[in-house]
């Protein structure tokens, strides 16, 4: 079998993935469809949760496209609908959050939650296939999106923002930018497919796939990818990189590396098609000569405590985990060691405008020391092909001391796009994470790389 490009993996993984999850919605709907018909008495006593959001079972929309008059003249803002049970876990994490949402866009957003258990009709006039689902209806009363599953308050609010619903002064989003500040100019072939870096024509590795070629900026960028690649690992015989004496590409299989430390302590790797070169190179510039497989070992050495990933230590952003010492790739994977260990974890990060430290204490999930408290995050995000927002990835991830070291940072670089939110904020979005959700993290495709 012949290699893929990693995009093609993904979306087989992807395609596997909606199996899964197509598995799992198919046993919440029995679950939910056995519920509906024991009735009533399963919603009860313990849907206090969800008192402080509006209970009323609303006539739904028919079709998903409410026109009736009586809807209409009710629905004259946008219209959130939640549907849950009191009981569902998921449901219950929704309650406050639909709470604050109603609190906070008053006359912004309608926010309306429907227990299904009590109210064993509104899951099918909804056509809804699991508990909770989100519906988000315009102010004529038009479906324009809905959404299975948990969803943050992070997500609804982008969703809405999406949807172009004004969301005023309760927006708690101060500061996002989700279309570039200018185009990405560069041709294709000079960006690394993995850091979305500049390609340095000395270090240039190549993948051959039966999709063409996937260019990387060095032998590095194309280990970190080899190690977000589950199965379908590529072999070194589709493997080509660039003689770094003559600037041509040289198969990786018969290749001496170079591998010296640069600045920083950064290793660095140089290729040469010729031995005794490579040898000449070692002895004026040091390091060791290495062939692909014992490079390798090397590369592979130090993974993200989160994602798995391949990374230098002095790339990474330092977490202990009960006195033990591990890493994230980024400030995001970083807090990610809490959801996958399920553990509290200090993170040291500097911030990516200043290199300032920036110390992060967890404690049960929750962002319980920080210092400065002032800290932020920018959360790498991009719109999918399907107007979905997505991590772009490692690379693109970033904590800052404070706020305006991050706009100093995001004016720099104008073709980011993200959104500043709390490091709180940072961490839940790990924390919701499911175990299965995270064994797939990072893994190429789901970032969106170039
Ligand atoms: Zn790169
Ligand atoms: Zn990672």
């Amino acid at each position: 079998m012949g290699n893929e490009i990693p995009g093609a993996v993904a979306q087989d993984r992807n395609r596997l993935a909606v199996k899964a999850a197509t598995v799992v919605l198919l046993f919440v709907a029995v679950g939910m469809a056995l519920h509906l018909k024991e009735g009533k008495g399963q919603a009860g006593s313990d849907s206090a949760a969800s008192a402080e959001v509006s209970n009323s079972a609303a006539l739904p929309p028919s079709g998903h496209e409410a026109s009736a008059p009586s809807a209409a003249a009710a629905t004259v803002l946008p219209r959130l609908v939640d549907l849950g049970a009191g009981k569902c876990i998921p449901c219950k994490m929704m309650a406050p959050i639909l709470a604050q949402l109603k609190e906070d866009f008053a006359g912004r957003f309608e926010v309306q939650f429907i227990d299904v258990w009590e109210n064993p009709d509104a899951g099918e006039d909804y056509g809804i296939q699991i508990i909770p689902t989100q519906i988000f209806y315009d102010t004529a009363g038009k479906e324009q999106f809905r959404h299975e599953g948990f969803f943050s308050r992070e997500d609804i609010l982008a969703q809405w923002m999406k949807l172009g619903v004004e969301l005023g002064d309760g927006e708690p989003l101060e500061f996002s930018r989700l279309e570039p500040a200018a185009p990405d100019t560069r041709a294709k072939d000079s960006i690394c497919y993995m850091c979305d870096g500049d390609i340095d024509p000395k270090t240039r590795a190549i993948l051959k796939t039966e999709k063409g070629d996937v260019a990387f900026c060095s032998p590095h960028c194309y280990f970190i990818a080899y190690s977000s690649m589950v199965d379908n690992k590529p072999a070194v015989e589709s493997v080509a990189v660039t003689d770094w004496s003559a600037g041509t590409p040289v198969a990786a299989a018969s290749a001496s590396f170079v591998y010296g430390v640069g600045v920083d302590n950064r290793p660095t790797i140089k290729a040469f098609g010729d031995a005794a070169v490579a040898t000449a190179e070692q002895q004026t510039a040091g390091g060791n000569v290495l062939e692909w497989a014992a490079l390798q070992s090397k590369e592979l050495a130090t993974s993200c405590g989160f994602c798995d990933r391949a990374v230098y230590p002095e790339d990474a952003c330092a977490v202990k985990v009960e006195g033990l010492n591990t890493r994230g790739c980024c400030t995001m994977c970083a807090l990610g060691v809490a959801a996958r260990m399920q553990k509290d974890i200090h993170v040291a990060a500097k911030d990516a405008l200043t290199g300032d430290a920036i110390a992060t204490e967890t404690l049960e999930g929750h962002v319980a020391l920080l210092d400065p408290p002032s800290a932020v995050a920018w959360a790498g995000t991009t719109k999918d092909a399907e107007g979905k927002l997505v991590s772009t990835g490692c690379f693109k991830q970033a904590f800052f001391v404070n706020e305006a070291n991050l706009r100093t940072w995001v004016d720099a670089h104008p073709t980011a796009t993200g959104r500043m939110i709390t490091i709180e904020q940072a961490l839940a979005e790990k924390m919701k994470l499911t175990p299965q959700q995270i064994s797939k993290a990072c893994k190429i495709g789901e970032c969106a790389p170039k």
